[in-house]
């Protein structure tokens, strides 16, 4: 497990909301309990559970937004995510999620963001590198020198990169706006979109013209893709072919062959697909047969907080399930630098820490 967390990784999928630290949110109920807006002993219960269903899941996110969605909470939370994945050694971060609108704290999907920006420049523990427009980073951190992982004096480094959230309960018009959003704030660390939100709610037709928006612009798309067996959907998906998908639970063989033939890299969550039944067990989880037909694929945590999980603990189970040796977890980690969102001067320096890595980890 120290391996695992001495390994540097990249996360590619992870929800800002869903990664909340459980104590900061018992924190934020409690607040929000002593003033009377909820009963703190019921939401208590209900947080610290630790096996859900979808439908639960997706209730509990409700939840996290009544407790999380005034400004200066979401700043909090953002510097909060970003140390808990840099303590874990995750050296390059794309964190998503939903910008939101609410009059009653005077919030703009535009001020959301905002806030979530100013929480990841709040962060001290660790320099955290935003990347500028063209999806490149700025001439500072060409400068600055690479941060030596075996250098104990030198303060570590993170990439960190916003994906906008599409949520499927929106309107065509809310997912364009959403889409401009990322398109107007990509100086400011913004570097793709994401559809995600309960896969039983909604029409593929609802977003589709955001997202076409968003191709015709240039900007990188990830898309939840078979957490649940809707047919028309997943092969929609596949036909639009974005940058990445996530999940890939209920693909049926043909639609299986086709992800295989056209190689969209996929974002593998194991706990969650776990523990949200899209897999039976992780023995019999989709990830082997896509490692072992070489398939592009790039190990994330989705929601660490709800799922309590982390990044080293997903490559140590896939150690610990599929017998991966060390050597075949360093090659799965250093090829989802191929995948980021990133523009070429952030791979050459993740390129470069891995190279240091494997010095002292191999
Ligand atoms: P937020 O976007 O508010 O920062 O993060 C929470 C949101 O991410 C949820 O409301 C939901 O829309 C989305 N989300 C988190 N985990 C999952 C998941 O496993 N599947 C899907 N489809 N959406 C998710």
């Amino acid at each position: 497990r120290e391996w695992c967390v001495a390994l540097p990784k990249v996360e590619l999928h992870a929800h800002l909301n869903g990664s909340v630290r459980n104590s900061t949110l018992l924190e934020l109920a409690k607040q929000l309990g002593d003033k009377g807006v909820i009963v703190f002993e019921d939401v208590k219960d209900v947080i610290m559970k630790n096996s859900r269903s979808p439908l639960e899941c997706f209730k509990l996110f409700d939840l996290f937004h009544i407790l999380t969605t005034d400004h200066d909470t979401v700043t909090r939370i953002a510097k909060e995510v970003v140390e808990d994945f840099a303590a874990e050694n995750v050296v390059y971060l794309e964190i998503r999620t939903t910008p939101k609108n609410n009059a009653a704290k005077g919030m703009t999907k535009m001020s959301y963001i905002n806030a979530v920006i100013k929480g990841l420049k709040a962060v001290e523990a660790v320099d955290v590198v935003l990347f500028d427009s063209n999806l490149r980073t700025n001439e500072t951190l060409s400068c600055t020198p690479m941060i030596e992982l075996d250098d104990d004096t030198k303060k570590k480094k993170i990439y960190v990169g916003l994906l906008l959230s599409i949520d499927r309960r929106e309107t065509t018009s809310a997912a364009l706006d959403t889409v401009n959003l990322a398109m107007e704030m990509k100086d400011q660390g913004v570097i793709g979109i994401d559809l995600s939100g309960n896969p039983v709610v909604g029409e593929w037709e609802t977003y589709l013209p955001a997202l076409q928006h968003a191709k015709e612009l240039g900007i990188p798309i990830t898309i939840h893709c078979g957490e649940v067996p809707n047919r028309k959907e997943i092969q929609a998906v596949l036909d639009f072919c974005p940058q990445r998908v996530g999940h890939v639970c209920c693909l049926n063989d043909e639609e299986w062959k086709q992800l295989k033939s056209i190689t969209i890299p996929v974002e593998i969550c194991l706990t969650s697909n776990v523990m949200t039944g899209g897999a039976p067990s992780l023995e019999m989880h989709h990830f082997a047969d896509l490692f072992n037909a070489k398939h592009p694929l790039s190990l994330c945590t989705d929601d660490s907080g709800l799922f309590s999980t982390s990044l080293s603990n997903e490559y140590y189970l896939v150690a610990a399930t599929f017998g991966l040796s060390k050597s075949e977890l360093f090659q799965l980690a250093q090829d989802a630098v191929q995948f980021v969102f990133a523009d070429g001067e952030v791979k050459k320096s993740l390129r470069r820490i891995f190279k240091v890595a494997e010095k002292r980890l191999m």
